[in-house]
């Protein structure tokens, strides 16, 4: 394969191969069997694992900017109305830490 394959979608695995069957072409991870769609020809299925792949740096960018936007939010209602229930804040809050905890993990 010329083109670097990006890591696994599905467990972040670098190593992945290409698999050709009756004349058309996937790619799949050596840990996880994970694979795209089998294809007519290598560089779409490269072109598809890697295009499967999320930006994980982005991603948890995006999760530090609405933990920090939620957290903002409470504490501006909290400084306003400290007696008031933010249950729904909490719960985004937790869910959006435990996200990022796996992320992390
Ligand atoms: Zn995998």
């Amino acid at each position: 394969m010329s083109e670097e394959l990006k890591p696994c979608p599905f467990c972040g695995e670098d190593e992945a191969r290409s698999s050709l069957v009756c004349g058309e072409f996937a790619i799949m991870c050596n840990n996880c069997d994970g694979c795209t769609t089998y294809l007519d020809a290598e560089h779409e299925a490269i072109a598809a694992w890697n295009r499967r792949t999320p930006d994980l740096s982005t991603m948890r960018e995006a999760l530090d900017e609405a933990e920090k936007a939620l957290q903002d939010s409470k504490d501006f209602i909290l400084g306003q109305w400290p007696d008031v229930e933010c249950n729904t804040i909490d719960k985004a809050l937790a869910r959006l830490r435990s996200v990022r905890e796996v992320k992390n993990g």
